[in-house]
């Protein structure tokens, strides 16, 4: 008996980090398990590159029939490039990255990864290429290495060790009771939002994905810590093509490009210089928010 009891416990194992990724992707994208509903084509081909270019092409999207939320929204991101996206909220920023995490197949147009319609790829292989640094990172009730891994189950200790320092969360780990092996969680320590970023982006960098997706925090970190975090996560975006959900203009200026969103459309699109020149939505959210904070 105890000899099946092995491969059961395995399997449960399995089950739960299973059901562990699902919940955690799902927080992260604040969905519910009912909104999955794509499944890959019977020919899907995997994805594998290093270089990523992405274009949304025509893209329309409605989670519900009778509402439409996304209306002809197309751009190109150049492989390595980062674009961000601004605009009021509601207007469907963090709609885009999920329809690039293929959480839903738009209603209508495209999106292609190097030209390929996403839906011709196998799901886990684009979800590979994809690293995503959330709002909110979900932290399991486990130790600080473990949650550092996530992801990464054949990620070595010193591999781990190396993306905490990239990330500069070693030092704080290292000062930890039990270092890597502290607990953290609802049960456990309980990290400061800073902290949490930086786990979130250690993990990124154990994954090493070629595309990025970073939806900024909309809860403010102390001028110091968000600034520390934004001169990292321009670290880690370099040579990625990187897509940002921008909640704050400040960290979207020097982006290759700015797409402002409003009601599900795309009304303004070109680098900072461009979009102040053109004094139109951008211009007004530029001036609003720097009379808001001056320096
Ligand atoms: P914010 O800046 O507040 O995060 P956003 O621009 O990222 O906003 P989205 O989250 O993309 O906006 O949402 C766009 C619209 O889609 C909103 O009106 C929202 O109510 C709607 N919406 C989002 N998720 C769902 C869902 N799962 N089911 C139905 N409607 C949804």
């Amino acid at each position: 008996l105890t000899q099946l009891y092995a491969p059961l416990n395995f399997l449960g194992f399995v089950y739960r980090e299973i059901k562990h990724a699902l919940a955690d992707m799902e927080r992260m994208f604040g969905l519910m398990a009912k909104d999955r509903e794509v499944a890959d084509a019977p020919d899907a081909i995997p994805l594998n590159t290093r270089q990523a270019e992405i274009r949304f092409e025509s893209v329309d999207f409605s989670y519900e029939p009778n509402r439409q939320i996304l209306f002809g929204v197309s751009f190109t991101i150049p492989a390595g490039k980062t674009l961000a996206v601004v605009g009021a909220s509601g207007a469907g920023k963090s709609t885009l990255s999920r329809l690039l995490f293929r959480f839903y197949d738009v209603t209508g147009g495209a999106i292609k990864v190097n030209g390929t319609d996403i839906r011709q790829l196998t799901q886990d292989s684009l979800r590979q290429h994809i690293g995503i640094v959330p709002q909110d990172t979900v932290l399991f009730n486990d130790s600080i290495g473990y949650n550092i891994a996530y992801g990464n189950p054949n990620a070595t200790q010193e591999q781990i060790v190396q993306a905490a320092k990239a990330a500069r969360i070693h030092d704080f780990v290292s000062r930890l009771p039990d270092g890597y092996d502290t607990q953290v969680g609802e049960r456990g320590l309980k990290l400061s939002g800073g902290e949490k970023q930086r786990v979130a982006i250690a993990r990124t960098l154990l994954k090493n994905p070629p595309i990025l997706i970073l939806d900024e925090a909309t809860s403010a970190l102390d001028t110091h810590t968000e600034k520390a975090i934004q001169d990292e996560l321009r670290e880690i975006s370099r040579d990625r093509t990187t897509l940002i959900i921008a909640h704050r203009l400040s960290t979207v200026a020097d982006a290759d490009e700015i797409l402002v969103m409003d009601h599900g459309q795309v009304i303004e699109q070109g680098t900072h210089r461009q979009l102040l020149a053109q004094n139109g939505r951008y211009a007004q959210m530029w001036a609003l928010q720097q009379a808001e904070s001056p320096g």
